[in-house]
């Protein structure tokens, strides 16, 4: 580049998902608590009302359903979800800005929102928080043998379906322990940071530094 200038390297989007109830929200709030956390968390917007001790433009941003359905129109979110009937989505302009500056940002959104983002940013990394018991599918389905066959069956239903989410996502981290599910997480960021196709293009600039 001209004059010696550094081009920022376009940060990481890290995409944290999974199935409602998994925790997702527990991990995130663990992982900004944590003040040696690198990356930036990208507060939504939603129409659901503040619960009690949750703050506008700290926990979300908490609009009406009208000016949530104006900033749809405008292109201005990257994705959003209706869930439990409420809005819920993710602020693009944020999230463009951040990424361009090299910050990594970091999203914790349901499922149905977490494809529309891998549709639009397929190069972010996409983390699906699975239920500890899905991994003991077995015992937990038939273990005990006391189950009734309808509960059996709805069992099976839900560990299908959560196995099928699964597979769109890069990496799977299961939730048994708040800190081993953080730990796993941040160890994934770091990770993806050391790719050759992240870092080879600042070795070839110095190679040509030195022609
Ligand atoms: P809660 O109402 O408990 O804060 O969140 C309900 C669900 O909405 C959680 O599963 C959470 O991950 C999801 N959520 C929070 N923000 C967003 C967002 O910006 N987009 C989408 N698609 N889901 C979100």
């Amino acid at each position: 580049m001209a004059g010696g200038e550094v081009m920022a390297e376009r940060g990481l989007l890290i995409v944290l998902s999974g199935p409602s109830g998994v925790g997702k929200g527990t991990v995130r709030e663990a992982i900004f608590k944590d003040e040696a956390t690198t990356f930036e968390y990208s507060i939504s917007m939603t129409t659901r009302k503040p619960r009690v001790g949750e703050k506008d433009g700290v926990d979300y941003y908490f609009r009406t359903r009208e000016v949530f359905e104006e900033a749809i129109a405008a292109g201005r979110m990257l994705e959003y979800a209706e869930y439990v009937g409420n809005y819920y989505g993710t602020p693009l302009d944020y999230v463009e800005e951040k990424l361009a500056s090299g910050v990594d940002i970091f999203l914790e959104i349901e499922v149905q929102g977490a494809l529309q983002v891998r549709e639009k940013m397929p190069e972010g990394i996409f983390i699906f928080l699975t239920p500890p018991d899905l991994a003991e599918l077995k015992n937990r389905i038939v273990g005990r043998g006391t189950e009734s066959m309808a509960v059996v069956e709805e069992r099976m239903e839900t560990a299908k379906k959560e196995i099928e989410m699964m597979s769109s996502y890069d990496y799977a981290v299961v939730n048994d322990k708040v800190s081993h599910a953080v730990a796993k997480i941040k160890g994934i960021v770091e990770t993806e940071h050391l790719k050759t196709e992240r870092v080879i293009h600042r070795y070839q600039k110095m190679l040509e530094g030195l022609k």
